[in-house]
């Protein structure tokens, strides 16, 4: 293709290491616990990114959709610069000016009481279940120490050893157990299953609306509501990771909007940070998170002015709904695009909002083969499980980049 490398940076240009030379450097320095392509990435705008030679790509991992907004959004660099050399960090152990309007805010994002802000993810995801097990001995009066949390096959929620524990991805518990108990595990979009797992120690049930790295895995129609249904029946705290699936990624503010469901307890990340920072949060009801009372839970960096700053921000540009439409709009395409490509090489083509999972015939090539040859074209994606590939290009993207994107598919499946 033609326009793949269109221009050279200056950047490029001056650089004085080659990509081979970074790639070495990173390998040899830096632990493996990623196996990356073969780009080495200096700039980014918007839906693009430029490597140390000059050579742009349209970003269609856009960092696991913590870059939902794009690359250097320039009102998110505009509130951080200015919030940086304001106030970064006070510790929780003094106020702040950001953080009661940025709870203020995501509450009203979210419609709950409350929030309780951490970094990663998988933090906000370890601070749910300690809300959990918590609520469910001081309200719900489960057994002391017995508190169980219903978990989902092919889940994703992080990388803490408790985490890796209910995963069923043997990469990513193997060699680290034991782990914790209490985190049964059943088939994912199966309500009479979660229904038939809750006995009397359950406290939560932890779902993905969507699961990403599963693969953009859609649960059937009305999961969502008959898990609301049931949480609510048996007393049970209907916790949605909505780290990846949030925050405007499938066409709406949270993926548990599709079916109008409101969970107890949602769990955020990733875009709430806007690609400059990690800020995760957990936001629920006072009955839920006023458990949690000081020394029960903390973190150095969480609820600090710069992650409240640019989380405020996030939250503000959200509460416009301009890019909850604009991932609609760039999901139907993708759509109209991708599944014109079923036939030829494509198995299936899974679409909710900007977020589109492919699965490739497994005779062509695999999901990482795939995503190599797409480098040649200009596009950065990423394969999980075998044969599938997951995009999720950032909502600034134009139509032309979503052209871009399945005319990238079609030119590798066509040449395989
Ligand atoms: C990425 C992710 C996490 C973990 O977030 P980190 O910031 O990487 O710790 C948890 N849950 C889901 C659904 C995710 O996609």
């Amino acid at each position: 293709m033609s326009q793949s490398f269109p221009d050279v940076t200056d950047a490029g240009l001056a650089g004085l290491v080659t990509s081979a030379e970074h790639v070495a450097l990173t390998e040899s320095r830096a632990a493996h616990n990623y196996h990356p392509l073969p780009v080495v990435l200096s700039e980014g705008r918007g839906a693009w990114v430029t490597d140390v030679e000059g050579h742009r790509y349209l970003d269609c991992l856009a960092g696991y959709s913590a870059l939902n907004f794009g690359h250097a959004n320039p009102r998110l660099v505009e509130r951080a610069v200015e919030q940086i050399q304001r106030l970064s960090l006070t510790s929780r152990a003094f106020y702040n000016d950001q953080l009661g309007p940025f709870a203020e805010a995501l509450g009203r994002l979210t419609g709950k009481d409350m929030v309780l802000p951490m970094n990663s993810g998988a933090e906000a995801v370890e601070t749910a279940i300690k809300v959990s097990r918590k609520w469910g001995y001081d309200v719900k009066g489960v057994h002391p120490d017995r508190a169980e949390i219903i978990t989902m096959r092919g889940n994703f929620h992080g990388r803490t050893t408790t985490i890796v524990g209910f995963s069923d991805d043997d990469e990513a518990s193997g060699g680290f157990a034991p782990f914790t108990p209490g985190f049964p595990r059943v088939a994912y979009g199966d309500a009479a299953a979660v229904a038939d797992a809750i006995g009397e120690d359950t406290v939560a049930v932890l779902f993905e609306p969507i699961q990403g790295e599963g693969g953009v895995v859609v649960p059937p129609d009305g999961f969502l509501t008959d898990l609301r249904r049931i949480c609510s029946e048996r007393n049970v705290l209907m916790v949605a990771d909505e780290i990846q699936s949030g925050l405007a990624r499938t066409g709406e503010t949270f993926a548990c909007d599709h079916e109008s469901v409101v969970p107890d307890v949602y769990v955020l990340g990733k875009a709430l940070g806007g690609g400059l920072y990690p800020v995760s949060a957990v936001a629920a009801d006072l009955d839920v998170l006023g458990v949690i009372t000081p020394g029960t839970h903390g973190s150095t960096f969480g609820g600090n002015p710069l992650a409240a700053a640019i989380g405020h921000e996030v939250v503000a540009m959200l509460e416009e709904g301009t890019f909850q439409e604009r991932s609609r709009e760039i999901g139907l395409r993708l759509a109209r695009g991708l599944r014109a490509l079923e036939g030829e090489g494509l198995l299936a083509v899974r679409v909710r909002g900007a977020w589109a999972g492919i699965d490739i015939d497994p005779q062509l090539m695999t999901g990482r083969t795939m995503c190599e040859r797409l480098v040649a074209h200009g596009v950065l994606a990423k394969d999980t499980h075998g044969s599938t590939v997951r995009f999720a290009p950032p909502l600034v993207a134009t139509d032309a980049d979503v052209d871009h994107l399945v005319d990238a598919v079609g030119a590798v499946l066509r040449a395989a």
